[in-house]
């Protein structure tokens, strides 16, 4: 693997030998490919030959978007899906059968849990949770038929950090695969393969794409897996349009630039929230304070575009925030360039009593901003003001 410039590859990398020469990569909307006679078809099946056929297997615009992003990544290979949570599912029910087991970081995505608590179990897949605190935990987790160790980092919505390097030495010692989901970092922040990730999962739809423009999902890492999770995957049909790809591909080109912005702007506003009255407490992973600085430090360039804080007073506090912002925007997303602001403990994750709640860190007044790219001083306004009102 040649490793060249980061903001380069995401530049550069683009459809090579194209008909008419075009500057930006061709949009290929087609569902099919054509043979020149049935020996060329049946070696195409056969495999005897890399081409496309049919874009639920491949299309030269997912093939691009993979591209860029094993480049970013240092992965050998990787697979295109329609969402995010496509990827994180077709990559579980690609690589485990029933009775397999999994060890899991508590804090993980919404849907990410929903399906290890409530869908792989219908397939005898049951996983084992530790809270992010507690990582020496993880070994007496571990079963004989444990497979896979999973985490995010930073984590939904506390941004808390694990420390990769140590999950990489669990993995490898008790031979388990290691997926990582990337998408708070993006692959421009941080690369889990360098620390002993053998996965790497990204929804795309958030910084990746990051205009709040379209959905998708991928998975990249060692080839023998990536060859498991293509097959069941062209065989299932969770594969990203062509035309969302072409857009993603796009937006890859300025990841590096906006993600600057965002990490700037964000420590921005954590420090502003750091000394305001009115907060108990700001969680930023390059914030001194934070409790894992200087894991984040370690593995991290820079330190996102989330921040979380809690409010004075409580769940009704974190209601009234919301309600007094005025230029921010109340939305399910994040990543985008517009700033996101979300209260979990009345929204996302109200249905998890309090206790389970503080397992993932999440108190009643916890807020979490996702600073989008507006000229800082406003976000730190709008939020000054609502958090006086
Ligand atoms: C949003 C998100 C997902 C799911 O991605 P979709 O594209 O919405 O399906 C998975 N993991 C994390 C950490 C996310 O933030």
């Amino acid at each position: 693997m040649s490793k060249s410039h980061f903001e380069t590859d995401a530049v550069r990398t683009r459809i090579e030998k194209t008909e008419f020469l075009e500057h930006t990569s061709p949009l290929y909307l087609t569902s099919s490919f054509v043979f020149e006679d049935a020996e060329d078809m049946r070696a195409s099946f056969a495999e005897e030959k890399e081409r496309n056929i049919y874009s639920r297997f491949t299309n030269p615009n997912t093939s691009e978007f993979v591209d860029k992003i094993c480049k970013m990544e240092g992965a050998e290979s990787g697979y295109a899906f329609a969402t995010g949570m496509a990827a994180v599912f077709s990559t579980f029910a690609a690589l485990l059968n029933s009775g397999d087991h999994i060890v899991a970081a508590r804090s993980v995505f919404g849907s990410t849990h929903t399906l290890f608590t409530k869908f792989l179990p219908k397939w005898n897949i049951n996983t084992s949770y530790f809270r992010v605190d507690e990582t020496e935990k993880i070994e007496s987790l571990i079963q004989p038929d444990t497979k896979i160790l999973f985490a995010e980092t930073p984590t939904n919505p506390a941004v808390d950090i694990l420390d990769l390097e140590l999950l990489g030495e669990i993995a490898k010692k008790h031979n388990l695969i290691l997926v990582i989901d990337n998408c708070f970092a993006t692959p421009y922040l941080q690369n889990p393969i360098a620390f002993g990730a053998d996965l790497v999962i990204h929804s795309a739809t958030k910084l990746i794409d990051g205009q709040g423009r379209v959905l998708g999902g991928i998975t990249v890492g060692k080839k023998d897996l990536i060859r498991e999770i293509y097959l069941f995957s062209r065989n299932t049909g969770p594969s990203l349009s062509p035309f969302n790809a072409w857009i993603l591909s796009k937006s890859l080109e300025t990841l590096a630039v906006r993600v600057d912005r965002h990490c700037e702007n964000a420590l921005k506003v954590a420090e502003f929230l750091e000394n305001h009255p009115r907060v108990n407490w700001v969680k930023y992973p390059f914030l001194r304070s934070h409790p894992q600085y200087e894991i984040a430090k370690k593995q991290m360039k820079a330190g996102g575009s989330i921040v979380a804080f809690e409010v004075k007073g409580g769940v009704e506090a974190g209601r009234k925030f919301l309600n007094s912002i005025k230029m921010c925007s109340l939305s399910a997303n994040l990543g985008d360039t517009r700033t996101i602001v979300t209260h979990p403990a009345s929204t996302t994750h109200s249905k998890l009593s309090e206790e389970d709640r503080l397992q993932v860190s999440i108190t009643d007044g916890l807020v979490r901003v996702s600073v989008g790219l507006e000229n800082v001083a406003d976000v730190i306004a709008d939020l000054d003001q609502a958090l006086s009102s």
